[in-house]
Parts: structure tokens; sequence; C-alpha cells
């Protein structure tokens, strides 16, 4: 059924950067094999996922959107892929999102625009606006996403669904492509709390080929979105992300879920994280900071593309002009700002600092979360804006991040669940719930309670 889903509307949503029907199919088979030969399985037996293109997929070519990797066909699966290849998974096939996760509404992508299923002139959120677009669309019941500043949180809210961004180490980074790897995090993104629960446990937990991969058990999140119930929880309205200046529809629903929240028996307070403001500013030191590290292994040596190389260039020219050729205007801009923020003479002013920052709005949530159990914002500050809206100026598009980004400077867990439709264009508002490192439980657990 997925299957001629895509078939009859991908062509409008444009969510896929592959597909690959036989193989899907070829898959499906193996799970009833595996069920007539009386073998487990696995907890997600023959339910279908579309990877967002930036997990390795032996199987299947994995690009991160970008000319550099174009066709790459990675050696070895993720840890995500793999582990949900042995829940019983069946992969759809790979999603479009911003080159190497660099953006927020999937504009960023080297060979196609995917279209908000709500309304195809809108963005689908980025940068795993591919996921959130397919799961709209009905064209998978689940995705995967990765979020380093927003990437699944915001996708999920302006599609009207749901997403998680697990603690940090709480799901494994091996086989990602690394975008910005002391904030990298895989989650998921589905149409209700407890289908994303199911997903997010069945890929979280330790691995010991992710350094900095948490030994931990996976936090009870499938529970608590069955339990969903908030009497007697204390939960926390960031004055810094209430709202203000946002969309006023955006602010409204926000609003109602407070009230919702209160009538449900929760216990809501206003709780003041100073230093959230200074938030976005360090993410755009931090972030293109590594990323100009991580980068650097696209060296058109090694794999990827190459281009120039007659006979007649050294390796330098031939790296040159693959680079020029393979990075999009985006990841060039976070190459050269990281790359400068890195450099001697300014490492102390621009990283240093912004890591300092850091660990301030680290402090704001330990601080807060010492009164409250939760924390909560609008996941966004507007709805779905228009392709094309906000692609000459990078300030805009790095705004639409602006209450998701405290988390992952700080490392801990947050979800985004549908509060309702704005009222001035009916498009998805999304709440965000930001929990302790490893309560992601917590999130779920809200998150249910404003879902029903
Ligand atoms: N929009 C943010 C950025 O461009 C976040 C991206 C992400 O979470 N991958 O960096």
């Amino acid at each position: 059924a997925y299957l001629d889903r895509i078939a009859e509307v991908e062509g409008d949503v444009h969510a896929y950067l592959h597909t690959d029907r036989e193989a899907a199919l070829g898959q499906a088979r193996a799970v009833d094999e595996r069920i007539a030969a009386g073998e487990d399985p696995g907890p997600l037996a023959g339910v279908p996922v579309a990877h967002k293109d930036v997990f390795t997929t032996v199987d299947m070519p994995t690009t991160a959107a970008s000319k550099i990797l174009a066709d790459w066909r990675p050696p070895y699966d993720a840890t995500v892929t793999a582990r949900l290849r042995q829940a019983g998974m069946v992969i759809l096939g790979k999603t479009n999102m911003d080159e190497f996760a660099m953006g927020s509404s999937t504009e960023n992508s080297a060979f196609q625009t995917t279209r908000n299923p709500w309304d195809l002139s809108r963005i689908p959120g980025g940068s795993s606006g591919g996921s959130s677009a397919a799961v709209a669309a009905f064209e998978a019941p689940l995705a995967t996403g990765t979020d380093t500043g927003g990437s699944i949180r915001q996708p999920a809210a302006v599609c009207g669904l749901v997403g998680a961004k697990p603690t940090y180490g709480g799901s494994s980074r091996y086989g990602l492509i690394a975008f910005a790897s002391s904030l990298d995090t895989p989650g998921p993104i589905a149409r209700s709390v407890q289908d994303a629960a199911l997903l997010h446990e069945a890929f979280s937990g330790h691995d010991p080929r992710d350094s900095t991969s948490v030994d931990a058990p996976v936090p009870p999140v499938v529970e608590a979105a069955r339990r969903g119930d908030v009497a007697g929880l204390r939960i926390g309205v960031v004055r810094e992300l209430d709202g203000e200046g946002y969309q006023a529809g955006v602010r409204q629903r926000f609003q109602e879920t407070v009230e919702l929240l209160e009538s449900l028996g929760a216990k809501v307070v206003e709780v003041s994280c100073p230093s959230f403001d200074a938030a976005l500013s360090a993410y755009y030191l931090i972030a293109p900071s590594e990323c100009s590290s991580n980068l650097a292994r696209f060296d058109a040596m090694r794999y990827g593309l190459r281009v120039g190389d007659d006979g007649t260039r050294s390796a330098e020219e031939v790296m040159s002009l693959t680079r020029a050729e393979g990075f999009g205007p985006e990841v060039k801009r976070r190459i050269i700002l990281g790359t400068y923020a890195l450099s001697s003479g300014y490492y102390d002013a621009y990283y240093g600092s912004a890591q300092q920052v850091r660990t301030l709005i680290k402090r704001d949530f330990d601080a807060a979360f010492e009164n409250v159990d939760v924390l909560i914002s609008p996941t966004t500050p507007t709805t779905a804006f228009p392709v094309g809206e906000r692609t000459g100026d990078p300030m805009a598009m790095y705004l639409a991040d602006l209450c998701t980004i405290p988390t992952n400077l700080a490392g801990n867990a947050a979800l985004s669940v549908p509060c309702g439709l704005a009222p001035e264009d009916g498009l998805p508002v999304g709440l965000q719930i930001m929990a302790p490192v490893m309560a992601d439980d917590r999130t779920y657990r809200v998150g249910a309670a404003v879902e029903a």
C-alpha cells in the first residue's frame, strides 16, 4: 500500500531521493520467510520505514543530498539502519534532506525540492524534510531523521507530526554522515506519539561503535507514551521562548495547550533561562566549526566525486575543483565560517566563547529542572513558510530553529507534538517538550497527554 501511495503522490511531494519497489518487496518476503521458519521476525516485523539519506545503507545509495556523494554506495550499515532491519522493518527508500543536514527547509538539497503535503507551495521543514513529507503524505508510516539544531522537531512540527530528539548519546551516530558531531542525534518521525516511541525504542541503546554512546538502559518511552497522564507533573514555560514576536496563531495554540495541560492536572509555572537568548549565536559558531572539520574528509581522494583528474593536475587542484563543484552554497558558507572561527588568533574569541555560552545554557536547564519535570515552548516561531521565501536570507532561515537549538547544545531530550492548526493559515503548530538528559520518557508522557 505504501509503495502504491509513493507511486501516486511522489510526483507532487518529492520526498524520496531513492526508492526501490522490488527491493522493498524482497525485504517483506524475507520477513514472511522468517515467520514461516518459526524464527522471531523482530518487534516491528514487516512495518515499512523511510530513512533520511544521511544514514548509511549497504543496499542503497547514501548521498546526504550532496553532489559530492552522488551515487555513493556505502560498504556498511549505520547502527540505526542495522537495528531496524534486525527489528524486521522494511526499508521503503532514502529521503531528501538539506545537504549534509544544513538547513531548515530541505531547499539546500542538491537534487530536488520537497513540498509540504499540507500545502505544496510550502516547505516541509528541514533538514529532515523528506522524512517529514513522506510520513505526512502517507508515503511511509515511520521515518528516521537527525536533529543537530532542530532538524527532526521543526519538520515534524510544520508537517503536523511527532518528532523526537533523543538525549545525545542515547541513539548511535555510527554510520550517520557527520555534520556537527557533538550535536548530531538520530531520532524518530511518526504520526503519533506511540508510533514514535516504538521506533525510538527499536534503534536506541548503547553502541560500542560510537564513543559518545551512553551505556545505560533506554528510557521507557513506549510505556510513557501509553501512560500519557500529566496529573501532578510540574511543567515550566520558558519565558525566553514564550512566543513574543512569533506568528499569532502559533502563540494562540501554545497558550491553549498550556491551559489544556493545567486542566489535565499539571502545575504550570513560568521559568527563566536567560542564556537561551545567546543559543542561536553560539550554535552558528559551534556547528559550522565542527562541520568544517568533519567535511574535510570529502577530499576527492578516498571516495565520492572527483573532478578534473586528467593527469595534469596536482592532488590539491583536484581537491579544490571537486569541493568547488561538489558542495552547495550553504555548505561552503559553513565551512568558511567554521574555518575562520577555528583559526589561530580567533579561536578563543569565537569558538571558545561559544563553548562558554554552551555551558551557561546547560546550567539554565539544570537549574530549571530542579523545580520542574519538563519545560515547554512552541517548536517553531512560525508555521511552514512558502518555498523560496527565506533562501536568500540565511539569518531568516536560521531563526526557524530558535526554540530547538538550546536542547542540542545541552544534550538533553525533547519532542515535538502537534497542538492544533494556526487559524490564519490552517497549518500545523507544534508544541516542544524538553526533559533532562536520559529522561526522554517524560517528553513522551506529556506528548501523549497533549495528543489525546
Ligand atoms: N537548521 C539548523 C542548521 O541548519 C539545524 C539543522 C539540523 O538540525 N541538522 O544547522
